[in-house]
């Protein structure tokens, strides 16, 4: 025995990003805000040091706090708890489904209702490691394009913050993501056009001196934004005992949440932390905005650009940036990219809620409806453990909803009322 004093056991996390790396040529480039190749114009994203990556353990993630950043050591950033500018979003739950399995014939269903982030959709996660990046670059300043979640959350993590914010949605949105924005007091611009212009806007912005010092979550921040969605495909595996489900169905809008719960699952197997079981990946669109649904069913790996119409607003991103990697994804593990009309959409709204308990977004109806079509077309195992993600709230869209379920009968506060009304047969 020594007498001298041990130090304390350091909980600290090591950093296990390296660089920013070309997706489409695989040039380096330095962890900076910057978004697209020097080279060749591809989208950057984050690069990590594998023999890192395999430090991190099971017992370190389940011993760390109860929302996202228990998985700081597979992250780019917010590995010190007051480097992170975050509403602390993650470890929503994953909800075993049987009587939405029961309704559909399938074995094994579970949903996992990211409705319950902070501002109620997935976003949350996706604000969270684009907020801490621009921290760390000494931003203090979101703005965003959005399709409605992300205006929810930049304002919100702004006003936590006490940062300014600048959100930019088309003019159309529901009013609902119109309020929950509006309310935290930032800048809130609609433009009187789609998501596709507005984006277009907010890149040129981008250039003007006026927004040097801003990230734009979705865009010179980008990389670090979209390492968040792999947060969703770490809890699934941990929710489900550590091991990855049979296959997934995830609402596609750019298409990046797709290509990063891939991304996750693949490192989870390369860190050793899980076995590494195969996983199909299939992807929810809806028919108003299909265009990675589109180029899947003809065997294209390019995706032309639509003008997108229909209910499922927050997915409706015409020229989707991920599309041809979630195509690959998608293909890659032996999936499918489906789309559904306006009318099941909703129909797959009120299935979830009746089967589930669980009132998710137009994005969830489309996963629902999708997820029936794929299963009419054979492309899902109807006997495979299935999971579907609730990406958003439904009392965001509560607009389509409202058109087909109301009160199941008025009657006067009186027990002959009642009785006159058939409750008492
Ligand atoms: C943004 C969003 C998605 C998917 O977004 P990607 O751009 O494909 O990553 C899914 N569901 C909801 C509710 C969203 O807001
Ligand atoms: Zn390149």
């Amino acid at each position: 025995m020594t007498l001298t004093a041990q130090p304390a056991v350091s909980a600290s996390i090591q950093c296990p990003a390296t660089a920013l790396v070309c997706r489409n040529c695989g040039a380096e480039f330095p962890l900076t805000p910057i978004h697209a190749c020097a080279d060749c114009f591809g989208p950057l994203e984050v690069g990590y040091d594998q023999a890192v990556l395999a430090t991190v353990t099971r017992e370190q993630i389940e011993s760390g706090p109860k929302n996202l950043w228990r998985y700081a050591g597979l992250l780019p950033v917010g590995q010190e708890p007051d480097s992170r500018v975050s509403l602390n979003p993650g470890l929503t739950p994953l909800i075993h489904a049987p009587g939405l399995a029961a309704e559909l014939g399938m074995t094994s269903v579970w949903i996992k209702d990211d409705s319950a982030n902070p501002t109620h959709s997935f976003k949350d996660r996706v604000v969270s490691l684009a907020a801490t990046a621009a921290h760390g670059f000494g931003f203090r300043r979101l703005a965003c394009a959005s399709t409605g979640n992300l205006a929810n959350s930049v304002a919100a993590h702004a006003a936590r913050a006490g940062w300014q914010s600048t959100v930019f949605i088309p003019s159309d949105l529901e009013p609902g993501k119109v309020v929950q924005t509006a309310v935290y007091g930032g800048r809130l611009i609609a433009v009187d056009g789609s998501y596709d212009d507005v984006n277009r806007l907010t890149s040129e912005l981008q250039e003007t001196d006026e927004f040097e010092d801003t990230a734009f979550v979705n865009q010179n921040v980008r990389p670090y934004y979209a390492e968040g969605s792999k947060t969703v495909g770490y809890e699934i595996a941990e929710q489900l005992g550590w091991r990855i489900p049979a296959q997934v169905v995830i609402p596609v809008a750019s298409g990046s949440l797709l290509t990063k719960v891939d991304k996750a699952f693949r490192e989870l197997v390369a860190a050793g932390l899980v076995e590494g079981t195969p996983w199909k990946i299939f992807g929810a669109q809806s028919s108003g905005c299909s265009p990675i649904a589109t180029a899947f069913a003809e065997g294209h790996d390019v995706v032309r650009p639509v003008k997108p119409t229909g209910i499922a607003k927050s997915l409706n991103i015409g020229n989707p940036a991920d599309g041809p990697y979630a195509l690959d994804a998608v293909r890659r593990t032996g999936g499918s990219i489906v789309h559904v009309g306006d009318a099941e959409i909703v129909e797959g709204i009120r299935i979830l809620a009746r089967t589930a308990g669980v009132f998710g977004e137009t994005a969830g109806g489309v996963t629902v409806a999708c997820l029936q079509e794929l299963l009419a077309s054979g492309g899902l195992d109807a006997a495979a453990e299935t999971i579907i993600l609730n990406t958003g709230d439904g009392l965001k869209t509560l607009g389509p909803v409202a058109e087909v379920v109301g009160p199941t009968m008025t009657i006067k506060p009186a027990l002959k009322a009642a009785r006159e009304a058939g409750l008492l047969d």
